[in-house]
Protein backbone atom coordinates (compact mmCIF):
# COMPACT_ATOMS: atom_id res chain seq x y z
CA UNK A 1 0.00 0.00 0.00
CA UNK A 2 1.28 3.74 -1.11
CA UNK A 3 0.81 6.09 1.41
CA UNK A 4 -0.59 9.45 -0.43
CA UNK A 5 1.19 12.20 1.30
CA UNK A 6 2.90 14.88 -0.38
CA UNK A 7 2.01 17.40 -3.27
CA UNK A 8 1.91 16.44 -6.97
CA UNK A 9 3.25 19.92 -8.28
CA UNK A 10 0.74 20.46 -10.37
CA UNK A 11 -1.90 23.15 -9.62
CA UNK A 12 -5.90 24.19 -10.84
CA UNK A 13 -6.44 26.94 -12.82
CA UNK A 14 -9.51 28.43 -14.45
CA UNK A 15 -9.74 29.63 -18.18
CA UNK A 16 -12.57 32.69 -16.91
CA UNK A 17 -13.35 33.48 -20.75
CA UNK A 18 -14.72 30.21 -20.85
CA UNK A 19 -16.03 29.91 -17.17
CA UNK A 20 -20.17 30.12 -16.37
CA UNK A 21 -19.09 30.87 -12.91
CA UNK A 22 -22.10 28.57 -11.22
CA UNK A 23 -19.78 26.64 -8.62
CA UNK A 24 -20.16 23.55 -9.50
CA UNK A 25 -16.33 23.05 -8.72
CA UNK A 26 -16.49 25.14 -6.00
CA UNK A 27 -19.05 22.30 -4.53
CA UNK A 28 -17.25 19.25 -5.68
CA UNK A 29 -13.69 20.44 -4.59
CA UNK A 30 -13.98 22.96 -1.63
CA UNK A 31 -10.95 22.03 -0.15
CA UNK A 32 -8.60 23.69 -2.83
CA UNK A 33 -12.00 26.29 -4.85
CA UNK A 34 -13.75 28.82 -3.32
CA UNK A 35 -16.80 30.56 -4.91
CA UNK A 36 -16.08 34.49 -4.87
CA UNK A 37 -18.86 36.39 -4.38
CA UNK A 38 -20.86 36.36 -7.76
CA UNK A 39 -20.20 32.54 -7.86
CA UNK A 40 -16.26 32.51 -10.14
CA UNK A 41 -13.89 30.09 -8.93
CA UNK A 42 -11.25 30.70 -6.65
CA UNK A 43 -8.43 28.04 -7.06
CA UNK A 44 -5.43 27.52 -4.74
CA UNK A 45 -2.09 28.44 -5.59
CA UNK A 46 -0.53 25.50 -3.79
CA UNK A 47 0.14 22.51 -5.22
CA UNK A 48 -2.58 19.55 -4.92
CA UNK A 49 -2.19 17.19 -2.53
CA UNK A 50 -1.66 13.50 -3.97
CA UNK A 51 -4.68 12.87 -0.98
CA UNK A 52 -6.36 14.92 -3.35
CA UNK A 53 -5.53 14.18 -7.07
CA UNK A 54 -8.28 11.90 -8.16
CA UNK A 55 -10.86 14.13 -6.82
CA UNK A 56 -9.35 17.20 -8.68
CA UNK A 57 -8.77 15.15 -11.87
CA UNK A 58 -12.44 14.13 -11.40
CA UNK A 59 -13.61 17.67 -10.52
CA UNK A 60 -11.58 19.14 -14.04
CA UNK A 61 -13.50 16.19 -15.96
CA UNK A 62 -16.53 17.17 -14.56
CA UNK A 63 -16.45 21.41 -15.93
CA UNK A 64 -19.38 21.58 -18.31
CA UNK A 65 -17.10 24.33 -19.83
CA UNK A 66 -13.70 22.51 -20.02
CA UNK A 67 -12.69 25.95 -18.35
CA UNK A 68 -11.24 24.28 -15.03
CA UNK A 69 -7.24 22.65 -16.04
CA UNK A 70 -4.85 20.77 -13.81
CA UNK A 71 -0.92 20.92 -14.99
CA UNK A 72 2.23 21.60 -14.31
CA UNK A 73 4.29 24.87 -14.63
CA UNK A 74 1.42 27.49 -13.04
CA UNK A 75 3.49 29.59 -11.03
CA UNK A 76 1.53 31.01 -8.00
CA UNK A 77 0.44 34.64 -8.79
CA UNK A 78 1.27 37.58 -6.38
CA UNK A 79 -1.82 38.94 -4.74
CA UNK A 80 -3.25 41.56 -7.49
CA UNK A 81 -3.66 44.35 -4.04
CA UNK A 82 -0.04 43.99 -3.04
CA UNK A 83 2.37 46.07 -4.96
CA UNK A 84 6.05 45.80 -5.35
CA UNK A 85 7.33 46.97 -1.86
CA UNK A 86 4.59 47.39 -0.22
CA UNK A 87 5.45 45.38 2.51
S1 LIG B 1 -17.23 24.05 -12.89
FE1 LIG B 1 -16.17 25.05 -14.60
S2 LIG B 1 -17.65 26.52 -15.46
FE2 LIG B 1 -18.37 25.94 -13.38
S3 LIG B 1 -17.52 27.49 -11.99
FE3 LIG B 1 -16.05 25.79 -12.04
S4 LIG B 1 -14.56 26.32 -13.67
FE4 LIG B 1 -16.37 27.62 -13.95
Amino acid sequence: MTARTGDTGQRLSVDFIACEGRGLCAEALPELITPDDWGFPIVSHQAVPLRLLDDARETVRACPKLALRLGYGAAPRPDPGRREGAG
